[in-house]
């Protein structure tokens, strides 16, 4: 019997008050039911809000300090768990043992970065332009915070939201990607059990028509921080604008590396295998486009296409899988078709190219890993996002069309350059439209305590990582203490 899981709303667990329940199953095994959760709906989100809201009243008046003192416990139990939650988590997605310990670790790193900043959540001391008048900036917390994930990171985009959000003083409302609940369910156990008072975090679990739209539009929410599809973060743009929300998208990609014919190949070669494959192509910072110099095209690709077809798909819980599966049915049929618009369109299939059902991956959403070449910058397979492991390869005359066509398109979160030109690595840093780029490395590799976002219709301008997350999680206060014993007008009475 599959294990049941609840929601936590106010510090107890219980069930979606409809009763109605979903099934989380293992994309590299659709016979195998992880876990039942409740499909729940706005009673409960109403539920769950009511809690955050009450928590929020007391939790606001915790020193940070001793806020970040619980992170520490947090990050130290996420260490404790790091093998069972990885392990978990691959049977719950599908990716790769290996990757999945690298979400949890990066998990690890935003509660021990949290837990610093509770002894920072630096202010501004400013002089007044009056005497006897002191002027100071500080952070306040906002209140409840509505957060709503994806599935491809279970572990590290949950964290990325909750930890600052919660440390800065406000309140959680979770709902996590019904395809990965049990990760998100047993990171709001540890978070419980490092001593969270009962309702600063509330989990609800259940789908985004019903469970996320009750979250952006609820009238007592104050924050919504989402990371998805561009699609759904438009709509959750709308439905959020009429309770005049802060909201925070991540949103699509369309990354490309870039590689010049100077660059070091074989490295360049080691990182589009990375980025274009890892993580079966499903991370918003995926390379899904290589951009080539002309000069190495025919070199480069026949490197490439040899070392795609070796990539070992399977079970992400054995040692030798390298490509896991797509997440779900869905997810692959939409890579399927991609596939069928690039012959359309008149690319050139190198590898790949069809599902895979060979043996033991029969009963999986196992895709081939798949490149196409003589891609032109204006085919959708060029454009849009696909989300699998589906790689284009474009042809570039030289350095300035790589960037023009790096940049030709809607989003910008990560983009890559191989270069050993230093005076190109710089221009390259100064011209791409991008949140992020990396010289001489893979598109994916973001560091928790660095900004992280994009550009264009990757977001709405805000960062998540480091130090950039908690303008987002607090409001600015400016106080002024006036000790002059008199009324002293600003602007009027000393001008
Ligand atoms: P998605 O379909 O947009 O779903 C993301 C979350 O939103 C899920 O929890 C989903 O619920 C929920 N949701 C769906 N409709 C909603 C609505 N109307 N109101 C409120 N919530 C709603 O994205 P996904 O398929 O999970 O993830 C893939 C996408 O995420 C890609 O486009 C990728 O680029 C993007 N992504 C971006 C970043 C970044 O930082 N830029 C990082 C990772 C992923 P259910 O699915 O459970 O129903
Ligand atoms: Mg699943």
């Amino acid at each position: 019997m599959a294990q049941k899981f609840q929601n936590l709303i106010n510090g107890k667990w219980v069930d979606a008050v409809s009763g109605r329940t979903f099934e989380n199953r293992n994309p590299a095994n659709w016979e195998e039911v992880v876990g039942i959760f409740p499909k729940s709906g706005k009673e409960d989100v109403d539920a769950a809000v009511k809690a955050a809201r009450a928590a929020f009243e007391k939790w606001r008046l915790v020193p940070a300090p001793k806020r970040g003192d619980i992170m520490r416990t947090i990050g130290d139990l996420l260490v404790k768990r790091k093998e069972e939650i990885s392990r978990e988590m691959t049977r719950e997605m599908g990716k790769v043992l290996a990757e999945t310990r690298g979400d949890v670790q990066e998990g690890i790193d935003t509660a021990y970065y949290a837990a610093t900043e509770g002894r920072r959540l630096f202010g501004h001391t400013v002089p007044s332009e009056l005497p006897n008048k002191f002027a100071m900036a500080m952070r306040v917390p906002i209140g409840v915070a509505g957060i709503i994930t994806p599935w491809n990171f279970p572990m590290a985009i949950p964290t990325w939201k909750m930890f600052p959000a919660i440390l800065s003083g406000n309140t959680c409302v979770f709902k996590p990607a019904t395809d990965t609940p049990k990760t998100a369910a047993m990171l709001v156990e540890i978070m419980m059990e490092a001593g969270l008072p009962e309702g600063v975090v509330n989990i609800v679990h259940g789908g985004g028509s019903e469970v996320g739209n009750a979250i952006t539009s609820h009238p007592d929410v104050d924050l919504i921080s989402f990371t998805g599809s561009t699609g759904v973060g438009k709509q959750i743009s709308r439905d959020s604008s009429e309770t005049l929300k802060r909201v925070s998208l991540e949103l699509g990609g369309k990354n490309a590396q870039i590689v010049l014919a100077d660059a070091d190949l074989d490295l360049a070669l080691e990182a589009v295998l990375w980025g274009a494959f890892g993580t079966t192509g499903q991370r918003c910072t995926a390379t899904s486009r290589l951009i080539l110099e002309e000069k190495i095209y025919d070199k480069f690709i026949a490197m490439l296409v040899d070392r795609t077809n070796k990539l070992k798909l399977g079970d992400g819980l054995l040692p030798d899988s390298q490509v896991g599966p797509c997440v779900n049915e869905g997810q692959r049929k939409s890579v399927q078709e991609y596939v069928q618009i690039g012959k359309n369109e008149g690319a050139k299939l190198l590898a790949g190219g069809n599902f895979a059902t060979e043996g033991a991956l029969a009963k999986g959403w196992f895709h081939q890993p798949t490149i196409f070449g003589d891609v032109t910058p204006e085919m959708r397979l060029a454009k849009e996002e696909i989300f699998g492991p589906v790689l284009s390869v474009i042809r570039a005359k030289d350095f300035e069309e790589s960037i023009r066509i790096l940049n030709n398109t809607e989003y910008g979160l990560s983009s890559s350059i191989f270069t050993t030109d230093v005076n190109k690595a710089f221009t390259a840093v100064r011209d791409i439209q991008a949140g992020i780029t990396y010289i001489n490395a893979a598109t994916i590799g973001a560091e928790a305590h660095l900004p992280f976002g994009g550009v264009k219709k990757t977001g709405n301008g805000h960062r998540e990582g480091g130090w950039t997350v908690y303008d987002f999680y607090t409001e600015w206060k400016a106080v002024y203490v006036d000790y002059s014993g008199k009324l002293q007008r600003a602007q009027i009475d000393n001008y």
